[in-house]
Order: structure tokens, then sequence, then C-alpha cells
């Protein structure tokens, strides 16, 4: 059988391996020019700095704890909230995906009906093939603009579109040691910065005394300011970060602001209205499991990837 995934985060890569060990043939097509989705690293001044989930929660007799002990490894770091890697949170993606068919930078836009197969069709009207059935992890909303250009559209789309997103402005700052507050993860009180992380409890120490930290605004503060320039993202963080955690923050050493629109959904989908019966797209990812800010919900949206990739096949 024939089967795309489309997204390379952690649902897609995990039903392209199951589908791979099932033996059928996977293409895996993946917007971004990298992998891991909301598993994301960023390099800036010679460290890299996590802006999407902070750690990856496996607690232990889950089936992505077992994956990540099969892995080699050596730089994966146990915090109290879960796994994470000095080498980035996408070292786990760049590891699942080893040996599969990923085709970074496609955008799909339509899933065409093709003979008795669908046609995956980018935004610049090429094709990348066709294929007898679909997993498609992209976030419910992204997911419910492929649905909806593909003959499976209908009811599926409104339950997709009934799922709302908070999103996340992060701000990623390197700062003077003696100014970068204390603690794994900071948690102020009130204000829009809602936590700060120091990236050197993952095996990142200070570089020439500058500490990497990871800030995140809160959810009304990055509704507000998802689509504003950086000056103002920072006239807004910056002196609400050198309350939280010292001064020295009001005056990084360098900075960088990166915008997620779908960060996390408020809810999971109802999985018998988005899945029904006798479908060949099978939703998969934190559209049907849910995920918070400082949730433990990755094992699940791994474990949504094994069960689409076998319910595509059965
Ligand atoms: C800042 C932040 C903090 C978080 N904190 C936590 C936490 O503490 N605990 C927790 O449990 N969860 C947390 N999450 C959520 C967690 O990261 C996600 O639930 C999880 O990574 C989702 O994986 P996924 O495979 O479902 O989706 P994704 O990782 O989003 O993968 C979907 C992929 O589909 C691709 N795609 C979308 N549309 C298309 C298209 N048309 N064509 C091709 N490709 C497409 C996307 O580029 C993406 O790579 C956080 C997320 C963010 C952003």
């Amino acid at each position: 059988m024939r089967v795309a995934v489309v997204g390379a985060g952690l649902s897609g890569l995990a039903a392209a391996r199951e589908l791979t060990a099932l033996g059928h043939q996977v293409v895996v097509v993946e917007k971004s020019r990298g992998l891991g989705g909301r598993l994301a690293a960023r390099r800036a001044e010679g460290t890299v700095l996590d802006h999407g989930s902070r750690v990856v929660a496996a607690p232990p007799g889950s089936a992505l704890r077992a994956l990540i002990d099969g892995l080699d490894a050596p730089d994966r770091v146990e915090l109290a909230a879960g796994v994470a890697f000095s080498a980035g949170a996408t070292r786990l993606p760049k590891m699942m995906a080893e040996g599969l068919d990923v085709r970074l930078g496609v955008r799909l836009s339509a899933l065409r009906a093709a003979g008795a197969g669908l046609e995956l069709g980018d935004e610049q009207g090429n094709t990348h093939g066709v294929v007898d059935a679909v997993v498609l992890t992209a976030p419910a909303p992204q997911a419910a603009d492929l649905l909806e250009r593909s003959p499976e559209g209908g009811e599926r789309v409104a339950a997709l579109r009934a799922v709302a997103y908070a999103p996340a402005v992060m701000i990623l700052l390197g700062v003077r040691e003696d100014a970068a507050g204390a603690g794994e993860v900071m948690l102020p009180d009130g204000g829009p910065v809602a936590e700060v992380r120091r990236e050197a409890v993952k095996g990142r120490p200070p570089r020439e005394g500058i500490s990497p930290l990871v800030a995140r605004l809160g959810e009304r503060e990055s509704a507000e300011l998802l689509d504003a320039s950086d000056e103002d993202v920072l006239a807004r963080a910056l002196p609400a970060l050198a309350d939280a955690i010292g001064s020295g923050a009001a005056e990084p050493a360098w900075v960088q602001v990166k915008r997620w629109r779908y960060a996390v959904p408020a809810g999971p989908a109802d999985p018998a209205a988005v899945n029904p019966p006798g479908v060949r797209i099978v939703v998969a990812g934190d559209t049907l499991t849910g995920a918070g800010f400082g949730g433990s919900d990755h094992h699940r949206v791994y474990d949504s990837g094994i069960a689409a990739a076998r319910r595509v096949v059965a």
C-alpha cells in the first residue's frame, strides 16, 4: 500500500515508522525546511535553543519511552518533566526520520481524487505522486484546510475547525549569567511573560558568561503580539523579563523572536467526528490528544501516529 504522511512532527514520524515496519511504501511530506514540527530548535550565537516544546514527556512504560531508550543518543538529558537533548529538541525527530523518505519544503494544498487513489498537490500546482491513503498530522486548522480540498471533507472539516489553538510568542535571548535568574524554569507572577527557561540545564552551559534563555509570552499577550513587529514584541517583553529575572535581561547580548500561530490546542477534537469509519485520510497528532503548555502529552501524540498508521492499513 502507498501511504503519504503529511507532517514530519512527532505523530507523523511515528506513523511513518509504523507503516514502514508493516511493509508499506511511505512518503512523508513536510512544509518546513526542517524535521520535528513543534519539537523545534534554533541556533543562535554558538548555542542551540528549543523554542517549541521544552522537553519530551515520555513516561516509563510508554511506547515513546521505549523508542527513546532504544535510540543511540548520548546527549540525552533527563529532566523532571521528561527527556531533552543537548543537541536540541529536533534530535529526536532526526533520529526517528532515519531511513524514511521525507520530502521537506513541500506544502500540500490539495488531496485530489485520482482513479482509486489520492493525488498529492502543492500550492504551485505540482503533484507529488498518487497514494492509497493519507495520515494527516497538521494542526487542526491546517488539517481542515487540506481536508476541505479532498474528496473526504464535509462534516469532518467542521469538527476540525472546532478545535481552537493558543498561539505562543517566544523570545530567545542571551543574558549575562549573573542576570539570568535562578532555576530551571522560572514562572513570573503576572505580566506578559508566562515562563522563562534556562537552556543550560540541557547541557548547554553559558558561553563567555552569557546564559541562553527561552521566554514564552502568556496566551493573551501572544495573541495580541502574534503579528506585531519584533521591536514591538521586545518593547513589551524585555522590561517584564528584567522585572522577573534581573535587570540584565533588559539589555540581552543577543535576542530573537519566534512565533507559533498554532502552539497548543484548547482541547482535543471529537475522534469519531474527525475520523469516521471507512475514511482513507486519517487524522493524527495533538488535534486528537490535546496538549498544553507544561503538559505531558507527547507520548499520547506519538501513540496517535501509531494508531493512525494501523487504522490506515486495517
Ligand atoms: C512553545 C510550545 C510549547 C509546548 N509545550 C508543551 C508541553 O509542555 N507539553 C506538551 O505535551 N506539549 C507541548 N507543546 C505541544 C507539542 O509540542 C505538540 O503537541 C506536539 O509536538 C505536536 O506534534 P504533532 O506531530 O501532532 O504536530 P506538529 O509537530 O505540529 O507536526 C505537524 C507538521 O505538519 C506540517 N504541516 C502542516 N501543514 C502542512 C501541509 N499543508 N503540508 C505539509 N506539511 C504540513 C507542519 O509544518 C508540522 O511540521 C508545546 C508546543 C509549543 C509550540
